[in-house]
């Protein structure tokens, strides 16, 4: 069975072809470095995290790159209000924001770059966008002229004459030639960041630094580009049309993947909108697996409605999980049948919810063998840490007064018994009489 593929581009499921044996090369727009990172980018970046590592699981090398955009008018905004440098600010928030994923267990990207070591590049496509007769120049900086992009709107299923609606406020000039043009590159006014340079000393647009990256790592053409469905229209169709305008080489991307919104109150989180939370405030309460698992029981492609009734739920699966797996005798081998199954299931567009319904499975079914070995290698793509409670939690003094329970239950103790019971309990531990003996969890 081979791995399908949602491709936003085509609308439809496409059998997973890599145009290298080597390596796919996967790129995921990263984060503007201007505040903290809220639930709502959690879920795009733990999602892709996970997708990269099933593709891992199916024993593909994934060269998994994102950028960091670490210079932009929100951050200029950001920096002027607190009367600090606008490097200082971005640098703090990209410092963040890599602690925060690392605190999501998200470990699978191998590089990120940053818009402000890309200069050079971007500068470079922007000078070839001119001479081939794609950007013009106005007061405030150069444009795309989205006229001359007859594809213009193919990934969002636009013309470049619907593009108005989609006039960021960044871009706003009234020389422009249609409405939709976006800056390609801004001159800088006073006291802005500025890099020298022949075109006109300024600074990069937003869409112009992923093509000038992703170029320069991967070439003209690569495998997947992902990101929110949000940043379709616009950004990616922007990029779309800077790349393959530049390098006359279509497609630029093979597959396009999209994750839905996580939303709060049936909105999407935002920060605009200000119905969100910071990932720092909700792992003070919330472990990782409970993230993790929310995000992992829900389609990527379609929303998440965010709630405590949600996480608190979430949290009791992965402790049945993780109590159920503590019980699990050592064995050496996988099981072929679940393996098989669990991929079979996740290959249809990386239906994470049906993988994780045959992991339940797996653990309910009393004659399986190697569930412990599978486990461990499904959980590689999950991470929620199924396999750790052993190491982390149970304590030489709980487990001296387990054993001490059990000897006076022998000797029909039972009073005795009962109140070493209460002791476990009080060190936030509980115990089952299981057929096969006492279970150890924690409450
Ligand atoms: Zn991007």
């Amino acid at each position: 069975m081979p791995l399908k593929l949602y491709n936003t581009l085509s609308r439809k499921k496409e059998v997973f072809k890599p145009i290298s044996k080597v390596k796919i090369n996967f790129f995921v727009c990263g984060p503007t470095v201007y505040d903290y990172s809220h639930l709502g980018h959690a879920k795009t970046y733990v999602q892709f995290d996970m997708i990269v590592k099933y593709l891992r699981f199916r024993e593909y090398k994934v060269n998994y790159l994102q950028n960091i955009t670490d210079i932009d008018d929100k951050i200029i905004k950001r920096a002027n209000e607190s009367g600090e440098n606008w490097k200082k600010v971005s640098k703090e928030y990209e410092k963040f924001y890599k602690e925060d994923m690392k605190a999501l267990g998200i470990d699978s990207v191998r590089r990120y770059a940053s818009a402000t070591d890309h200069i050079k590049e971007i500068i470079s496509q922007v000078r070839r966008l001119i001479k081939k007769g794609y950007a013009y120049k106005i007061s405030d900086g150069w444009y795309f002229d989205l006229k001359k992009d007859k594809d213009y709107g193919k990934l969002a299923g636009r013309t470049s004459l619907g593009a108005e609606d989609s006039v960021s406020r960044i871009d706003e000039n009234k020389g422009k030639r249609n409405p939709g043009d976006f800056c390609l590159w801004k001159f800088s006014k006073p006291g802005e960041p500025v890099w020298k340079a022949e075109i006109g000393d300024g600074r990069p647009g937003w869409h112009i630094e992923d093509t000038a990256i992703t170029e320069k790592e991967f070439g003209p053409q690569y495998d997947i580009h992902g990101g929110g469905i949000d940043l379709i229209f616009p950004h990616h169709e922007a990029e779309i049309a800077q790349m393959e305008s530049i390098s006359g080489k279509k497609p630029m991307v093979r597959y396009w993947m999209h994750t839905d919104f996580l939303k709060m109150n049936k909105e999407k989180m935002s920060k605009s909108l200000g119905n969100f939370k910071t990932i720092r405030d909700l792992l003070k309460n919330h472990k990782k697996s409970t993230i993790r698992y929310l995000f992992a029981s829900t389609h990527y492609r379609k929303p998440i409605e965010f709630s405590e009734e949600a996480l608190e739920n979430a949290k009791n699966s992965v402790e049945r999980l993780k109590n159920l797996v503590s019980e699990l005798k050592d064995d050496k081998k996988t099981n072929q049948k679940y393996l098989e199954e669990f991929q079979k299931e996740v290959d249809d567009d990386v239906n994470l919810p049906n993988g994780l319904a045959v992991l339940w499975t797996l653990l309910r079914d009393k004659d399986a063998k190697g569930k412990l070995k599978t486990v461990e290698k499904i959980d590689r793509v999950f991470c929620f840490d199924l396999l750790k409670r052993e190491k982390e939690g149970i304590t030489k003094e709980v487990r001296k007064l387990v054993n001490q329970r059990e000897k006076l239950r022998k000797q029909k103790n039972f009073l005795e018994a009962d109140n070493i019971r209460h002791k476990i309990n009080n060190l936030g531990f509980i115990i089952e009489d299981t057929e096969k003996g006492v279970v150890v969890k924690r409450k």
